[in-house]
């Protein structure tokens, strides 16, 4: 284990977050910040946006937010200038999550409402089209990313449905739509990418896969296994346990 030290650092690749901001998805940068500082470490926001270039020896996370399809028409043909970058920085090891419209762009394409196909950065193997009805409402998933089942919860708004190639889902469906209504999947992941539906903000009330996050990123900067330390999460359990009962679950 790598103890971790108040000077260690995690260097954040924030991409589009003027266009890229849908349901708050801007919330889990503060989690990644207050998370690490509440224990004693820092988090360093670079943010990039239009003909900005990403050097990927830079970063140990990377963040892609929701958006709608005119908004992830505008980024799409900037990300292919980007997309090099952010593979290299995936098969690095570096953490990275993308969101809704985020993890449309990090397959190989998505087809839009209106029939524009857009091409992804193709990080994951999986592809999107957009049907004719919207998935939408409070979702629950289980996903064995962090321990055997754990539960995350979430709201998910979307035309898209993602089906995956070779490439592991994020997590089964207990309750909501998920990748495409119809398979159970939910999101997907390889190496320390994590790509998901779930809004919210995803990380206030799923704080165990803030924390995942975190830690690949601190593995991915100082090397060796890193634990994290505990943190208070009373709040952020009823946050959780307020949004499961919103799903239909018990409490
Ligand atoms: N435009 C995408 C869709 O509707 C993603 C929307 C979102 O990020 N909420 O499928």
């Amino acid at each position: 284990m790598n103890p971790t030290l108040p000077s260690h650092t995690v260097r954040l690749c924030h991409l589009y977050p003027e266009r890229m901001n849908i349901y708050a998805d801007r919330g889990n940068i503060a989690v990644f910040a207050n998370r690490l500082k509440w224990r004693g470490m820092s988090l360093e926001i670079r943010e990039f946006t239009l003909g900005d270039s990403v050097d990927p020896s830079d970063h140990d996370l990377y963040y892609l937010g929701g958006g709608q399809d005119r908004d992830q028409d505008l980024v799409a043909g900037d990300l292919a200038h980007k997309a090099d970058a952010l593979r290299a920085g995936a098969d690095d090891g570096a953490a990275q999550l993308y969101v809704c419209g985020g993890i449309q762009l990090a397959g190989h394409r998505y087809q839009t409402a209106s029939g524009e196909s857009l091409a992804g950065v193709g990080v994951l193997d999986l592809e999107t089209v957009a049907g004719s009805t919207r998935l939408v409402g409070d979702i629950a998933i289980s996903t064995d990313l962090c321990g055997p089942s754990v539960e995350v919860v979430g709201y998910e708004n979307h035309a898209g449905r993602t089906h995956l190639g070779d490439v592991s889902p994020f997590g089964q469906v207990i309750s909501g739509h998920g990748n495409n209504d119809a398979d159970k999947t939910e999101g997907a992941t390889r190496d320390r990418v994590i790509g998901t539906y779930l809004h919210g903000p995803l990380l206030p009330k799923n704080p165990q896969i803030a924390d995942l996050l975190l830690s690949w990123a601190l593995e991915h900067r100082y090397g060796g296994r890193v634990e994290l330390a505990p943190l208070d999460d009373t709040l952020e359990k009823s946050a959780h346990a307020v949004a499961r009962t919103r799903v239909g679950l018990d409490r």
